[in-house]
């Protein structure tokens, strides 16, 4: 995005990638049908160490109206709304598309494009005027009058972004935030609801915390190593925090179906039958027999004749059932990258560094990430336009 826009104001670009093709975080989003934005901005569920107001400044400075616009209109990748999760997808479901469209539209305005570049070191300018130095993997360097570094956080390394780009920042004096893998899937050791593997449902979803409680509503999934799904993805940075900060490990607490814990208490009460027949009308069986067995209380039970500490041992299971975790499954599934660089070293107009004039910073690779939903695309996009436009109004120097 960054060179499309840096491109598009008549800039001479050079794009250096890594990788054969680029973009392979585009090609595996969204299970390969990339959620490209959300429907509806949300910068306060965005996470950040740094200011939320800068975040925000950032986040709206490229209305999500005028991004639907661009990829409809100028890339040509109709969109389509996914009207029960409100995410936007290409109307094609095809993240190819989006990578394909996006990389052909930066050739279009003039952005030179090389694979199998990968960029090791900077080298601020000697004195001012002069151009910054790329070194290359591959001992080349190249002369640059300023340099976008685009180069992602830690999350899935295997698409190219391992770090590097963070080191390269680090060596020149930039701050970075702690980081740690976020949108990750959590694990249990040993594991206790492995029958449950492959059961999903919407839950809500709560950590309760020092000074609020974080909830969140979306897809659960249990796995053989834990839980995944939206819900315990946008949780997960809360758990994955704790357990790195060494303290208490996150409470978190699982509403399993629509019915709060008052709703579930009067219904304990009201109904005759059993506990599992009452429960298996509202859950799947297996995960029914299992909060059962949580709270201590036998599936054939006649709820007529449940003690009361029995009942509020059920009401807990079912609307605030505290979910045992042990660990995450860490960078290598991590949709994001917690922290990274701090945003009060940026200008949030240019995402020019406060530091080093001439570079640029933009994406993952900032403190800052959002949540399931399009928010980190939508942030991708917003901070490599402004980064890119940005890059165009700073100085020109010749090389
Ligand atoms: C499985 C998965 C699914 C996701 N689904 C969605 C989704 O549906 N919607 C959404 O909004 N977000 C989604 N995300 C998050 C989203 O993909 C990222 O937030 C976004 O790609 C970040 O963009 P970026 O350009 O900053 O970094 P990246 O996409 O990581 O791109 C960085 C690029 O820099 C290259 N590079 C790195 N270091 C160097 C170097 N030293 N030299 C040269 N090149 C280098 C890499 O090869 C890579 O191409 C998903 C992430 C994952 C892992």
């Amino acid at each position: 995005m960054a060179a499309i826009f840096a491109a598009g104001r008549g800039r001479r670009v050079l794009v250096l990638e890594r990788t054969r093709d680029g973009g392979r975080k585009i090609l595996v989003s969204g299970g390969g049908r990339c959620n490209i934005l959300p429907s509806v901005a949300e910068p306060s569920r965005f996470v950040t160490d740094s200011s939320p107001n800068t975040l925000r400044k950032i986040l709206t400075s490229w209305p999500l109206e005028e991004q639907r616009r661009f990829f409809e209109v100028e890339a040509g990748i109709p969109l389509a709304l996914e009207a029960e999760t409100g995410k936007l997808f290409p109307a094609s479901n095809s993240a190819r598309q989006v990578r394909d469209q996006l990389l052909a539209l930066a050739r279009r305005r003039g952005a030179e494009i090389r694979f199998e570049a990968l960029a090791s070191d900077l080298q601020p300018p000697a004195a001012p005027g002069d151009p910054w130095h790329i070194r290359l993997a591959s001992g080349e360097e190249i002369a640059a009058a300023s340099v976008i570094v685009a180069t992602g956080g830690l999350s899935m390394p295997g698409t190219g972004s391992d770090g590097r780009g963070i080191d390269i920042l680090r060596r020149l004096g930039q701050t970075i935030h702690e980081t740690y893998p976020a949108l990750t899937p959590l694990t249990l050791e040993p594991p206790r609801y492995t029958s449950l593997a492959g059961i999903s449902r919407t839950v809500t979803l709560r950590a309760p915390g020092p000074k609020r409680t974080f909830s969140t509503r979306g897809g659960f999934l249990f796995t053989h190593r834990g839980y995944s799904g939206p819900a315990v993805l946008d949780v997960s940075h809360l758990a994955v925090r704790s357990r790195l900060a060494g303290g208490p490990p996150q409470s978190l607490r699982v509403q399993w179906t629509e019915m709060d814990a008052a709703a579930w208490n009067r219904l304990l009460r009201e109904t005759p039958g059993t506990a599992f027949g009452l429960l298996r009308r509202h859950l799947p069986d297996r995960l029914a027999e299992a909060l059962l067995a949580d709270a201590g209380v036998e599936a054939g039970r006649p709820l007529p004749q449940l003690r009361r500490e029995e009942r509020l041992r059920l009401v807990e299971a079912l609307a605030d059932h505290p979910l045992p975790w042990t660990g995450d499954e860490g960078y290598p599934k991590a949709e994001v990258t917690g922290g990274g660089v701090a945003l009060s070293e940026i200008d949030p107009r240019t995402m020019e560094s406060r530091l080093h004039p001439g570079l640029f910073l933009c994406g993952e690779i900032l403190d800052a990430f959002g949540p399931i939903g399009g928010h980190n695309f939508l942030w991708a996009w917003a901070t490599g336009r402004a980064a890119g436009l940005g890059a165009c109004a700073a100085e020109k120097i010749s090389i």
